[in-house]
């Protein structure tokens, strides 16, 4: 009985293993079909200004939530319908890999690299690589400035942390958090000389501490932000593809742009152009 019992739990476990296999197998998991039972989940930053931010009372604000909405309500789900998962830079492939998302909005530049694992829809921004410093400081002035040991802050698993890596590591102290936030606090109280990252973030922190900290300099990369999704997914990148374009059509992203990012000062950029890959 208990052999038998054991044999049939036994037959019972394969089948899920050879299910689950058949899953996950060439069969990419769709965001479409996760939209059809009108629910998603989507990714973005919780600590970033203008951009992606979780407010004190449990909303959601910024550009990048918009877009997330805009293009949810393209695939037929309501606001209320998504549940935004925080997706910290270093996370970002893994959580849509696993698929703990449906998709990612969180300034999350396209490269070769992440590709690898992950698609992208877009770009629906461009932004580049700048600094932020303290509102006292004369002496950084770009990033050859940051020279004979200059104290350096970014996020794990940027693409911002890796371009300073690969050009100005010898130079520089490089300081890796896990969130912008934590390095704009080592920045005000001292710990760090320099935040860097992409303009139009550092631009939402800057106006959230006005005469404190100031961006510097020019931006010294072209960061083409993608929406990520599951590798294979074409179905749903070229759903959300459309919405972009949509988006930017029907002027929903400019004032999207103007009603988030606007009063950080950052100037409205050209409008990016859809890059069916
Ligand atoms: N856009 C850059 C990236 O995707 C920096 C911003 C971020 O870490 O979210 O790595």
């Amino acid at each position: 009985m208990r052999i038998t019992r054991t044999a049939r739990v036994g037959v019972a476990a394969l089948a899920l293993a050879f299910a689950a296999t058949a899953c996950g197998g060439d069969e990419a998991t769709s965001a479409s079909s996760s939209a059809e039972s009108g629910k998603l989940t989507v990714g973005i930053k919780f600590d970033q200004p203008g951009l992606g931010l979780r407010t004190p009372d449990g909303s959601f604000s910024g550009f990048d939530v918009e877009v997330a909405k805009y293009v949810a309500g393209k695939l037929g789900v309501t606001p209320e319908n998504i549940t935004f998962k925080e997706s910290p830079s270093a996370q970002r492939e893994t959580l849509i890999e696993n698929g703990e998302v449906d998709y990612i909005v969180a300034t999350y530049s396209i490269t070769d690299a992440r590709k690898e694992k992950v698609d992208f829809a877009g770009p629906y921004f461009v932004a580049g690589q700048s600094l932020l410093v303290a509102d006292g400081n004369t002496d950084i002035t770009g990033p050859e400035s940051l020279s004979g040991g200059k104290r350096l802050c970014s996020v794990s698993g940027s693409t911002p942390a890796q371009k300073v890596k690969d050009q100005y590591a010898q130079d520089v102290q490089l300081q890796e958090f896990d969130t912008y936030s934590a390095c704009v606090e080592a920045l005000r109280n001292g710990a760090v000389d320099a935040v860097t990252t992409d303009d139009i973030i550092l631009a939402g922190y800057a106006a959230q501490y006005p005469g404190e900290l100031k961006v510097v300099g020019e931006p010294f990369t072209e960061e083409r932000y993608g929406i990520g999704l599951a590798k294979g997914d074409d179905e749903t990148r070229t759903k959300i593809n459309d919405a972009i374009d949509a988006m930017i059509e029907d002027g929903s992203w400019q004032k999207a742009f103007e009603d988030t990012v606007g009063p950080s000062g950052y100037p409205l950029p050209a409008q990016p152009t859809v890059d069916r890959y």
